[in-house]
C-alpha cells in the first residue's frame, strides 16, 4: 500500500517546528528517522497532513552529560550513540541494549528519541529508559517540561506527549549499571523486535529489573540484592502473573511469563 498523500516540511530550528506541531496539532507527524513511521504511513495505520522532519535539525543533534544526566538530542541516531566514545562508561546498561535495536542499517536512521516516542512494549529503548530511571523532555509553544519514564509510556504506542509537543530528548542518569548490569532477550532472528526483554542493573543495595514485550508497556521490579533464593524466585513469580501478557502470532501469553521466569534470574545474577 501507499500513504494517503501528505505535505512535507523540513524546519531550520526547534522554534519553527514546535510552531508547525501549534498550528497542525493532531494533523502533524513528527518524521525522525523514519523507521517506523514509514511502515504506518504505508499501512494507512497514521494518516497525517502534514510532516514534520526534524533529522536534520542541529539543534537536537547533541549528546552530551548535563546535570548528571546522559541528553541525547531528538536528531541523533541510534548509530551514533552506540558509537558515542563514552557510552561505556556514562551509561553501562544503554551500550548492552542497544546493539539488539534492529539492524545496523535501521540503527542508522532510527533515532533514540524516536524509539521512546513509537512506544513499542517489545523495544529496548523504553525498557532502558524504565529500567534507569530516565525522562523525556519536551517542548511546545508554550515552554518546556520533563517527564519521567514512568509516566511517559501509558501503554501500547501511547505516552504522555501532547499533539502540539515535540520531544527533544531524552535523559539516562549517568552511571546507572556501572555497579552491574545484564540484558537478554528472545526474539525469533536477531534484529527482530523481542518476544521477551529482561533487564537488570544494580543500585545501592537493590537489584532492578525492567520487562519487555509481554505488557503494554516496559514492566519494573525492585528486588532487595541480599535476598534469598527462593524470596527472589517468588518476585519474580508475582512479576510475571503482575505484567499478565498476551497471545500473538508470535508467542501466547503464557510463553511469554514462561521466559520473564527463565531469564530474569540469568540476568539478575549477571547483574550482581
Ligand atoms: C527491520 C526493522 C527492525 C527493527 N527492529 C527493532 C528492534 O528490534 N527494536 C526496536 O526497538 N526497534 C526496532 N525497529 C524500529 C526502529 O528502532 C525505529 O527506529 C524506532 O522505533 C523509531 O525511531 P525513528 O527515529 O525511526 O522514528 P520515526 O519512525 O520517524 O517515528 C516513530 C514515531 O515517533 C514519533 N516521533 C519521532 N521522533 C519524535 C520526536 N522527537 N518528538 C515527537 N514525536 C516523535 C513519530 O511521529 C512517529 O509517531 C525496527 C525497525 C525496522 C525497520
Amino acid at each position: 500500500m501507499k500513504p494517503k498523500s501528505f505535505a512535507y516540511v523540513r524546519p531550520d530550528s526547534v522554534e519553527e517546528a514546535v510552531d508547525l506541531l501549534a498550528q497542525h496539532g493532531e494533523d502533524a507527524r513528527i518524521i525522525a528517522g523514519g523507521q517506523s513511521l514509514m511502515a504506518m504511513l504505508n499501512l494507512r495505520l497514521v494518516e497525517p497532513s502534514i510532516l514534520v522532519d526534524i533529522s536534520q535539525l542541529k539543534e537536537l543533534s547533541e549528546i552530551g552529560v548535563r546535570d548528571g544526566a546522559v541528553e541525547v538530542g531528538a536528531s541523533v541516531t541510534q548509530a551514533r550513540l552506540l558509537a558515542w566514545p563514552e557510552l561505556k562508561a556514562r551509561a553501562p546498561f544503554i551500550a548492552l541494549a542497544l546493539p539488539w535495536v534492529g539492524h545496523f542499517q535501521t540503527r542508522n536512521r532510527g533515532t533514540v528519541c524516536g524509539s521512546i516516542a513509537h512506544a513499542d512494549p517489545s523495544s529496548e529503548l523504553p525498557l532502558s529508559l524504565r529500567l534507569l530511571g530516565g525522562e523525556v523532555v519536551l517542548r511546545s509553544k508554550k515552554g518546556s517540561r520533563k517527564v519521567k519514564a514512568e509516566a511517559f509510556q501509558q501503554g501500547l504506542l501511547t505516552t504522555a506527549r501532547r499533539p502540539d509537543e515535540l520531544i527533544t530528548a531524552v535523559r539516562f542518569p549517568v552511571g546507572v549499571g556501572a555497579e552491574g548490569a545484564g540484558f537478554r532477550e528472545v526474539a525469533r532472528r536477531h534484529g527482530d523486535f523481542a518476544i521477551v526483554a529482561v533487564g537488570a542493573v544494580k543500585v545501592a543495595g537493590s537489584i532492578r529489573v525492567a520487562v519487555g514485550g509481554v505488557a503494554d508497556r516496559p514492566g519494573l521490579l525492585e528486588l532487595p540484592a541480599g535476598g534469598s533464593e527462593a524470596e527472589r524466585r517468588q518476585a519474580i513469580e508475582d512479576f510475571a502473573w503482575e505484567l499478565g501478557g498476551y497471545d500473538d502470532i508470535h508467542a501466547s501469553a503464557r510463553y511469554r511469563r514462561d521466559l520473564v521466569r527463565r531469564l530474569a534470574p540469568i540476568i539478575i545474577s549477571e547483574a550482581a
